[in-house]
């Protein structure tokens, strides 16, 4: 088979070395002569593989202690109406800044259980302003962002000043892609299969002081303060995701950390960026300050064209390069398991392409 390169936004690219890892022990995990997914979540080599994980996760991100490391399911979009049941329900206002889709869709559920007063720019690809204090509602329970938009390509360079307001943030698209200081958030959230290993886990990153908030009425599984009270084994976790999650964590550690990441997705989209700016073919519309490390959409100016680029790249072996169907064009992720040498094919193949067609 030729190489392939996975650009999917989600679920998408895992490292190699994960991979080999896991088919290498899939049917006898450290000589239980069992397969994980076939061990109890109650026994002790599982509880190792959930300790290891926060452990992993709080080294990487140098999480102070006065935050919860939870594993969830349900997806980014569960935490949409978790938020709002666990700190929401009780009254008050909650700030969204819509930046894209997924913002938008967390305000809906939000909008269900209680008020929510919506920040926005005009435009998803001019610059994110910045925002104080000041701007946010006086009785302001939290205030909520989608730090990377997956379907737009923009990200935060400097997150809102929410002086007292707890900030809490989606990172599904880019957690562990750059250095990070968790202090400056109540709540950080994260869908694994972007940037943290398969689909099937999220995490969150929870500030002691917004756990057990939610009302008495509050389903024990959508109420943060069973995850923390259970160690996230209140019920049956998705142990094999969380398993594979563990083992991108260790890949992770081994290739330079958080800083290591970030380096190398610098590197990486610089590479793409550089190319799509002086090329006469394709065109990223998202502004400079605001563009996304992970999710690079381009475009060119004929539909026919686009079209064309994604059928003879997906002949080519790259795969996954169509755009969101809310955008259109094209759109390639280069979340941390993508290898360099991906990106430097991918913008060999479009130089090809441009040659050929302008
Ligand atoms: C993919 C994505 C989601 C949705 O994640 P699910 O796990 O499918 O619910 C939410 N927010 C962002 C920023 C995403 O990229």
């Amino acid at each position: 088979m030729n190489k392939v390169y996975n650009f999917s936004a989600g679920p998408a690219v895992l490292p190699k070395p994960v991979l080999q890892k896991v088919q290498q022990e899939l049917l006898d995990y450290e000589d239980t002569g069992m397969s994980v997914m076939e061990l109890s979540h109650r026994s002790l080599p599982f509880q190792g593989i959930i300790d290891d994980a926060e452990a992993l996760l709080r080294d990487l991100l140098s999480i102070p202690d006065n935050y919860h490391v939870i594993f969830m399911q349900g997806g980014a979009s569960l935490q949409f109406s978790m938020i709002p049941l666990n700190l929401l329900e009780a009254g008050g206002t909650a700030d969204y800044i819509v930046t894209g889709s997924w913002s938008k869709k967390a305000v809906k559920e939000a909008e269900k259980t209680g008020n929510v007063n919506i920040l926005k720019a005009d435009d998803l690809t001019s610059p994110i302003p910045s925002y104080s204090r000041t701007d946010f509602s006086e009785n302001a329970r939290y205030v909520h962002i989608t730090s990377n938009n997956t379907i737009e390509g923009t990200r935060y360079r400097d997150y809102p000043d929410t002086g007292d307001i707890p900030l809490i943030a989606d990172m599904s698209s880019h957690i562990l892609s750059e250095r990070l200081d968790v202090s400056k958030f109540g709540l950080i959230y994260a869908g694994a299969q972007k940037n943290l290993g398969p689909s099937g886990v999220t995490v969150a990153i929870v500030r002691e002081d917004l756990v057990g908030e939610a009302p008495a009425h509050c389903p024990s599984l959508l109420d943060y303060g069973t995850y923390v009270k259970h160690g996230s084994l209140f019920n049956t976790p998705p142990t094999f995701s969380i398993y594979v999650l563990k083992l991108v964590l260790q890949w992770v550690k081994e290739n330079g950390g958080v800083e290591g990441m970030e380096e190398r997705n610098k590197e990486k989209a610089d590479h793409l960026y550089s190319y799509i700016d002086q090329s006469n073919l394709f065109d990223n519309p998202v502004c400079m300050e605001n563009r996304s490390l992970m999710n690079i959409p381009f475009t060119t100016n004929d539909d026919a064209l686009n079209a064309k680029f994604l059928k003879e790249a997906g002949n080519s072996g790259f795969h996954f390069l169509k755009g969101h169907r809310s955008v259109g064009g094209m759109r390639a992720s280069l979340y941390n398991a993508m290898e360099p040498s991906g990106v430097e094919a991918l913008v060999e193949f479009m130089k090809d392409f441009e040659r050929r067609h302008f």
